[in-house]
């Protein structure tokens, strides 16, 4: 059944905000090597995007989590479903995620990387739901920040469609 979507932020804008946040990463890792990491599947859109705006080298790997069940609400358990190809060692890491609601899935996938021993690790997510953060994570580069509903678009997914809408909706009816 096709549910009602509603335009939260519209393509343009976030063309435009993506350009911003590539800009700022160029900025802060100039005479740097930047090393991405991908959170699948939601945040492969954001990552292509911001990676084509970033004019610093640039290295990908890409990793898949699960804390989430069939619902809506983050579990805080997190278990690797596919790990990274390379190892962190002496990188400068950017974890790009979709978005970011209770903090949970972040805070653990944090420890986990973080004891691999990278040079540096920070957080870019395209989407922030500050109102709804269960746990603290520092988050340094973000899109926009939005309110507490279900959205997707730009990779975000309900029930694994509508990732590729351009834009960012929200799902009527859901939380
Ligand atoms: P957290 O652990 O921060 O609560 O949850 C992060 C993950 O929950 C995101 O990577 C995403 O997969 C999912 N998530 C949280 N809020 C939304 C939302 O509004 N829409 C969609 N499609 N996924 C969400």
């Amino acid at each position: 059944m096709a549910e009602t979507i509603k335009v939260l932020v519209p393509e343009e804008q976030v063309n435009q905000r993506i350009e911003e946040l590539g800009r700022k990463i160029s900025e802060d890792y100039a005479g740097r090597h930047v090393h991405l990491i991908c959170v699948l599947k939601g945040g492969v859109f954001f990552m292509c995007e911001l990676a084509k705006r970033i004019t610093v080298p640039v290295s990908m790997d890409f990793m898949s989590v699960s804390s989430y069940g069939s619902g809506t609400e983050s579990s805080g358990v997190v278990k690797i479903v596919k790990d990274l190809d390379e190892p962190l060692q002496d990188k400068d890491v950017i974890i790009v995620e979709d978005i970011i609601d209770s903090g949970r899935t972040l805070y653990h996938l944090m420890k986990i990387l973080g004891e691999r021993g990278p040079k540096s690790m920070h957080i870019c997510t395209l989407l922030d739901k500050p109102e709804r953060r269960v746990k603290d994570v520092h988050v340094d580069y973000v899109g926009f920040n939005i309110p507490d509903e279900f959205v997707v678009g730009y990779g975000l997914d309900y029930d694994q469609r509508y990732r590729n809408l351009p834009y960012i909706g929200v799902v009527e009816g859901v939380k």
